[in-house]
């Protein structure tokens, strides 16, 4: 892969368990549970296997006196298991009990996520922000401060639209939204800081549903602060609709270099694995050139040239193949993340892109010899005819990353 032409925003690194977040750490790609935390077997099910996925760090909400129970049990069974991926705790309104009266959830969890518009009402509000902030400094936890728009501070936003009415020249309703959106992670962050939290220990986000608005409020948030920032669009949606609007906010800001951690918040299709979400940022990252996480697949659209589903059932089957041997290869095979292989569908551009992949395959089109040149280095190197072609190609893929990607054996 080419260096990356991007300039990070300049951010304070924060350590969350073995895992750094801003600073010169690699962007990182976490996500979060949809089980009931009180149910330890699926929640540690479905921390594994977001683990085995890539994530690297994984969140579990805290809602209630069961789930913190929970925490710790969760944190035993995965550590047994030998997935040390930290564990954020969610925590929204009772944050501040749960984590006073659950010690040993306040000391298995890795990091706790508190949203300054749910930690309570009035006078409450700064005195429970307090605790959590306290214990947070008691168990050397770094928290996030993180700001969603649907749960806005509604005091903070009060006051700011009353000031902005009183002023010479009131803005539009909707930029003191936004203005006020930042003000409470800056102003939650300064407030964390009084209170001893040191400043490498907080991360900032302020998440939003609208792409234009997300951009607009982490440009904000990034010229005002140097705190670590982590990047999402809240309540992204299903399918490709989740995909592409997520993928359009995060290759903005990520572009400016603003971001240092990225999670996608797509809503799963009934039974569909929650491991999407994982896959997807790191396919964000991984084409905009700024990490590798599993060998990419350069597979041409097809069109009328290619009447058969045979070079779309090869690249598909290709591209899943490579993801799953990933937990294995990338111990036994450092460097092969950033392999380049190419499944195209007839000679028109088949030849050319394959030359430029590590290793391609040109599928015969409609009306061509039914044989398919293999291209390794830019090199062609054969020509698979008959039937078995896929599995043929397959087992010179294998051979390649044996051969190109030898490292040391799995470590220990
Ligand atoms: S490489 Fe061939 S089959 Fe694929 S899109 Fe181009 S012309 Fe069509």
């Amino acid at each position: 892969m080419t260096a990356s032409p991007i300039q990070r925003h300049r951010t304070v690194s924060v350590r969350i368990g073995d895992i750094g977040v801003g600073g010169d750490e690699p962007i990182r790609v976490q996500s979060m549970t949809n089980t009931d935390t009180a149910d330890v077997e699926a929640t540690v099910t479905q921390c594994a296997e977001l683990a085995r996925a890539g994530s690297e760090l994984v969140r579990v909400t805290v809602n209630n006196e069961s789930a913190a129970a929970a925490v710790p049990r969760i944190r035993e069974r995965l550590d047994a298991m030998g997935v040390g991926v930290p564990l954020i705790g969610d925590f929204h309104f009772n944050g501040h009990r749960l984590l006073s009266d659950y010690p040993a959830c306040a000391e298995a969890l890795a990091k706790y996520r508190i949203n300054p518009g749910n930690v309570g009402r009035g006078e409450k509000r700064d005195s429970q922000f307090a605790t959590m902030i306290e214990i947070a400094c008691r168990y050397d936890r770094p928290v996030r401060i993180g700001v969603n728009w649907g749960s806005l501070d509604p005091d903070l936003v009060v006051r700011m639209m009353d000031a902005n009415a009183k002023s010479a020249a009131p803005k539009e309703a909707e930029a003191i939204m936004r203005e006020a959106m930042v003000e409470s992670a800056v102003g939650s962050a300064l407030r964390a800081e009084e209170l001893g939290l040191p400043r490498d220990h907080i991360i900032l986000s302020c998440k939003m549903s609208g792409v234009q608005d997300l951009v607009a409020v982490y440009r904000m948030l990034a010229a005002r602060s140097d705190h670590a920032l982590h990047l999402g669009l809240t309540e992204a949606g299903m399918g490709s609709k989740g995909i592409v609007a997520s993928t359009a906010a995060l290759a903005v800001l990520l572009q400016e270099g603003i971001g240092d951690t990225i999670r996608i918040s797509l809503t799963p299709a009934p039974g569909e694995s929650r491991t999407r979400e994982v896959v997807v940022g790191q396919e964000i990252l991984q084409t905009m050139g700024l990490r590798s996480f599993a060998p990419m697949v350069t597979a041409c659209p097809g069109c009328g040239r290619t009447t058969s589903t045979v070079f779309q059932e090869l690249a598909e089957e290709i591209q899943t193949y490579l993801r799953e041997q990933m937990p294995v290869w990338r111990e036994t095979h450092p460097g092969v993340e950033t392999m380049q292989v190419a499944v195209m569908g007839c000679v028109v551009n088949g030849p050319g892109e394959s030359k430029h992949a590590n290793i391609g395959i040109s599928l015969p089109g409609t009306g061509e010899q039914p044989s398919a040149p293999v291209y390794i280095d830019g090199q062609k190197v054969t020509t698979l005819k008959g039937a078995g072609i896929a599995e043929r190609f397959k087992q010179m893929v294998d051979e390649y990353v044996a051969e190109r990607y030898r490292g040391e054996g799995p470590r220990a």
